[in-house]
């Protein structure tokens, strides 16, 4: 819908309210008439009234008119024109009515009805201040009127109609005060339930922007977290991650030997296996190449460690320098011997050229197994010592070989 068309109907609405109000009042006007001339309380008579019937009849052709749209767009008169004539009509009216009647009962019980319409239409949508300045130039006028014009035979004495009239008008302004207190308290609540619409609204955007400041905290936190156990160089974890990762197995490990964890797969879940990684004449290989080289080197062999585990659980890590370290949760020393000949292959399988080595042509590794089920009753400290006794028996073997530790080795050591 247009804004022209919307404002037909805004107005045509009004105008249906004025005339479902005026309507009603005209034709029970006519009934008054009628009871009171009928009771001689008019100063009226039959002949006379007949002005206020042709009122109701063009009233009501009036009020067609609003109903009917299309009629007035075709006639094209205004809504405004037509209400300006019917407020004149009633203007014209009362003033017949005031001059004709000079203040009978039929008269004042009239401005009891229209003072029932006008303070009530007045006190509902303004308030108590029009309302009451209404009555008092009502008052004026009809107090005027009074002095002015001369009584007629059934005029009222002024006390008796002055008091009717001034009853019927303080009922209203009472009930024009009430409603404005009424209406004050109705807008401070609506005031008082925006404002806090508003509070909320606040509350609610500054949690959504704290969620979000938290949820970026915490993206950072693990980040540096993450980047606190790795090792730079190499992409791995580092010796920290491999410290703690090792702890927690010992007592994992423990807990499923005390038979406090109920294991799925006892004879495995209660092993744990090390393997400790050398990579073979590397110092000669920093020598031959150049450090830049070597790093490039470890990064690789790194990777192809990495690359031989095939456990989630499985941990490789930097312990230091040229050497590597794989935990491995639940494995017994026969995987773990097998898993360090695969990571062994793999480094081989890199073919790094390697000049100065006198084991091979290429970058090899030597590899030092401890295993719990091998070494038992060692604590972590005693499993890393067995592994790399195991290393060092790998070494001295002729290198780019795995040795799995013994238990009787734990309790030797590299001279
Ligand atoms: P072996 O076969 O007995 O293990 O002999 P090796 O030369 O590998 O052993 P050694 O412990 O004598 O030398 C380790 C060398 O590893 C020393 C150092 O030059 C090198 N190295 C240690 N950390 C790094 C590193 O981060 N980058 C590079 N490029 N070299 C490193
Ligand atoms: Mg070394
Ligand atoms: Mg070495």
């Amino acid at each position: 819908m247009d804004t022209t068309h919307a404002d037909l109907d805004r107005k045509r609405r009004i105008a249906r309210r004025a005339s479902l109000t005026s309507v009603p009042i005209w034709m029970a006007m006519a009934l008054l008439q009628v009871f009171t001339i009928h009771f001689e309380l008019s100063n009226i008579s039959w002949r006379q009234s007949a002005p206020v019937f042709a009122g109701v009849v063009l009233l009501l052709f009036l009020h067609d008119l609003y109903f009917r749209t299309p009629l007035c767009l075709k006639t094209g008169l205004k809504f405004s024109t037509v209400g300006a004539v019917s407020i004149g009509i009633h203007v014209v009216l009362a003033l017949t009515y005031l001059i004709v009647d000079r203040f009978s009962y039929q008269f004042a019980l009239l401005m009891a009805m229209v003072m029932s319409a006008g303070p009530a239409y007045l006190g509902l949508n303004f308030g108590f201040l029009p309302t009451l300045s209404y009555g008092f130039a009502l008052t004026g006028v009809l107090s005027a009127a009074y002095a002015l014009l001369p009584p007629l035979e059934k005029t009222l004495p002024a006390p008796v109609f002055f008091l009717f009239v001034g009853i019927v008008l303080m009922g209203w302004s009472v009930g024009a005060i009430v409603n404005g207190i009424h209406r004050r308290k109705k807008y401070r609540v609506v005031e008082l339930l925006r404002e806090q619409h508003l509070a909320n609204e606040i509350i609610r955007d500054q949690k959504t922007r704290l969620d979000e400041r938290t949820a970026e905290l915490t993206r950072t936190h693990s980040s540096l977290h993450h980047m606190s156990l790795m090792d730079g160089l190499t992409q791995v974890a580092n010796r920290r991650r491999f410290d703690e990762a090792m702890m927690e197995e010992w007592r994992r490990q423990h807990r499923v030997i005390q038979g406090r964890e109920p294991s799925r797969q006892p004879a495995d879940l209660e092993d744990l296996s090390l393997i400790l990684i050398d990579v073979d004449h590397f110092k000669p290989y920093n020598d031959r190449y150049g450090h830049p080289v070597g790093d490039e080197c470890l990064r690789r062999v790194a990777q192809a460690i990495n690359g031989a585990i095939s456990r989630a659980s499985d941990l490789v890590a930097r312990y230091g320098g040229e050497e590597f370290v794989v935990l491995l949760p639940g494995t017994p020393g026969a995987g773990a011997g097998r898993v360090a000949e695969r990571i062994r292959e793999a480094v081989e399988a890199l073919a790094i050229p390697h000049g100065a080595s006198p084991v091979s042509d290429h970058v090899t590794i030597s590899l030092g197994i401890a295993a719990t089920d091998q070494a038992p009753g060692l604590t972590p400290e005693a499993l890393i010592k067995a592994a790399d006794i195991a290393l060092y028996q790998a070494k001295q073997s002729g290198r780019n070989r795995s040795v799995v530790a013994l238990s009787s080795a734990a309790d030797g050591g590299r001279p």
